[in-house]
């Protein structure tokens, strides 16, 4: 069994309702458990020309679970998520109703031609250190260090959606102000 961090973004569409729908799918894979979950940010598109405010703000958040898959069925789960919520590829880092990035499993270092564990660019993105630590106070980004100090350093430009966690209830650390108990 491993903790994985994953997290979601959407710019196309009902992007609440899309975070929702692919939190509960997330939740639902055979072999994952729901463990905690953050509240939603938005934030201005981030495209590879840099931050675009001309394109559909973002919507992100995070999920934390544990799960008894490899990381690449892990991946594999999540890229069947994207396509049932009508995700196309057609442009990297263009708009896009869904994503979903592994940023980290346990202390797990991967470095494949299709997965790269912990999220290279985790580190420098507000939008995802922000809602991870919002689902786990204590969070750590292995090799890098507390969530906290990282988004302290980087300035949290996010703004925060005043709506329930992704997960409703589900799983332990929800509806507490711990995060999820660290059992590592
Ligand atoms: P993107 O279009 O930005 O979502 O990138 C998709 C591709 O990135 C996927 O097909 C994955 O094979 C690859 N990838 C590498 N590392 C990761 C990761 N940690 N999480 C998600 N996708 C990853």
């Amino acid at each position: 069994m491993t903790r994985a961090v994953i997290a979601l973004g959407a710019n196309l569409g009902d992007r609440g309702s899309t975070l929702r729908s692919a939190a509960r799918a997330i939740a639902a894979v055979p072999g994952i458990r729901p463990v905690a979950s953050s509240r939603e940010v938005e934030s201005v598109a981030l495209t590879l020309d840099g931050l675009d405010t001309t394109k559909p703000r973002y919507r992100n958040a995070v999920v934390v679970v544990d799960t008894d898959l490899t990381p690449d069925a892990l991946l594999d789960a999540l890229h069947g998520i994207e396509d049932d919520h009508g995700r196309t590829r057609e442009v990297r880092w263009g708009d896009r109703t869904l994503d979903l990035d592994v940023v980290a499993i346990d202390d797990i270092r991967i470095d494949t031609a299709t997965l790269t564990v912990p999220h290279p660019r985790a580190g420098e993105r507000a939008f995802v250190l922000a809602p991870w630590l919002d689902a786990d106070p204590d969070a750590e980004l292995p090799g890098a260090g507390p969530v906290a100090d990282l988004l302290a350093a980087l300035g949290d430009d996010t703004e925060r959606i005043d709506e329930p966690r992704l997960f409703d209830g589900q799983g332990s650390g929800q509806g507490t102000e711990q995060g999820p108990e660290h059992t590592r």
